[in-house]
């Protein structure tokens, strides 16, 4: 199969949709790899080590979308990005229809094959896809917080680790899913002390047998909540309520009983935030002040690491990719049924019932 590699144009995305290890897995099985110029810059992957792994480098996106059989992408094409999709194309990568009737649209029209990376499952009903970049955004959200409570950045000035004879800051992390594990384990490696709460009581379990003593587990409720935070150093929210807006758990009055320069880190903020006082910030600005606690409310989070987060996603997405690329995409579906829950549009028509189903009204 010809694959096609083009150049992410979403403003501050410098991710790149396959590495040059998956080129190398792709070649190898005897597909064709064509990749635009400078597609993974950004990402610290060049030109020169995409050819090394068998790709032909192409000079625009234009030229990647007229031949490639199958597009694999980062984010969600952009407008300009609509009319040079082809009927019969297969394109790979995640795209959030549910709330974009315009790309739902605009693809169908287009008549392509679109799989959405966020709508493909496991065995377990996790969603593999959106896994690693959740694994970034946790292990990065201890930093984020660490840096906060700097001094300089209008924290405390507390070392999250303390030294010997000092205490160690206390970070307590809202959701135990999988950013929430990432954090604990980030948290505990630099010796800060960690209360997780959750509303999953086999989450906790599991917490609790492999963390032991180390890491104090709480049922998530108000009482709970009230106490942790307002003992708390560092608060990271990592909720998650599947296909619904985060539930807003912390209160102002409840940051209003924080320390002066104690830090909130709410991971969440991509379906709303957790807590009240949160707003969606940036990489370029991403810490504010609300009642002396300093918020990190960055809704990109794996943007700051794109080489490590473009590593991490074709980690997952490789296996699928290279089991479309052999079988071809019906038989691919037709063998995996996780993979065909990633099927959101074929042939003009919706595939998938959530974004059926969000679309209703626009159709
Ligand atoms: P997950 O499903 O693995 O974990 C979510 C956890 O929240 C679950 O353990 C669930 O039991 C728990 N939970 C639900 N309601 C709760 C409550 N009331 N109190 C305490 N815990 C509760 O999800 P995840 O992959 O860890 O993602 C967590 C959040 O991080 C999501 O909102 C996701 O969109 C977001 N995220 C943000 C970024 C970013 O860049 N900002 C990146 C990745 C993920």
């Amino acid at each position: 199969m010809k694959i096609g590699v083009p150049k992410e144009i979403k403003p501050q995305e410098a991710r790149v949709g396959l590495t040059p290890a998956g080129v190398r897995e792709l070649v190898n099985r005897g597909h064709a790899v064509e990749v635009e110029s400078g597609a993974g810059v950004g990402a610290g992957l060049l030109d020169e080590e995409y050819v090394r792994a068998g790709a032909a480098i192409v000079e625009s996106a234009e030229a990647v979308f007229e031949t490639a059989e199958l597009i694999v992408k980062v984010k969600e094409p952009q407008p300009s990005e609509y009319g040079l999709i082809r009927r019969g194309q297969i394109l790979y990568t995640y795209l959030h229809l549910a709330p974009d009737p315009k790309l739902t649209r605009a693809l169908q029209d287009s008549g392509c094959t679109a799989i959405a990376y966020e709508t493909v499952t496991d065995h377990q009903g996790g969603l593999p896809l959106l896994a690693p970049m959740s694994e970034v955004a946790g292990r990065l959200s201890v930093q984020a917080g660490a840096v906060s409570l700097e001094r300089i950045h209008g924290g405390s000035g507390t070392l999250l680790g303390g030294v010997p004879g000092v205490a160690s800051a206390s970070t307590v992390i809202i959701g135990g899913g999988v950013v929430g594990r990432n954090a604990m384990q980030m948290a505990l490696g630099l010796s800060a002390r960690v209360t997780v709460l959750d509303r999953s009581l086999p989450r906790l379990r599991e917490i609790d047998a492999l963390y032991g003593g180390h890491v104090q587990t709480l049922y998530s409720n108000i009482e709970n909540l009230e106490t942790s935070i307002r003992d708390a150093d560092l608060v990271i929210g990592a909720v998650l309520i599947p296909g619904a807006s985060a539930p807003r758990l912390v209160s102002r009055r409840m940051i209003e009983s924080m320390r002066p320069g104690s830090a909130v880190v709410d991971v969440a903020i991509d379906q709303g935030g957790c807590f009240e006082t949160s707003r969606a910030t940036t990489h370029a600005e991403p810490r504010f002040r609300v009642d002396g606690v300093v918020h990190y409310c960055v809704t990109n989070i794996p943007g700051a690491v794109p080489r490590t987060s473009t590593h991490a996603l074709t980690n997952a997405t490789l296996p699928h990719l290279l089991r479309i690329a052999d079988l071809g995409f019906k038989a691919a579906m037709q063998a995996d049924s996780n993979l065909a829950n990633g099927l959101n549009i074929h042939d003009g028509e919706i595939t998938h019932p959530e974004v059926a189903r969000s679309m209703g009204a626009d159709h």
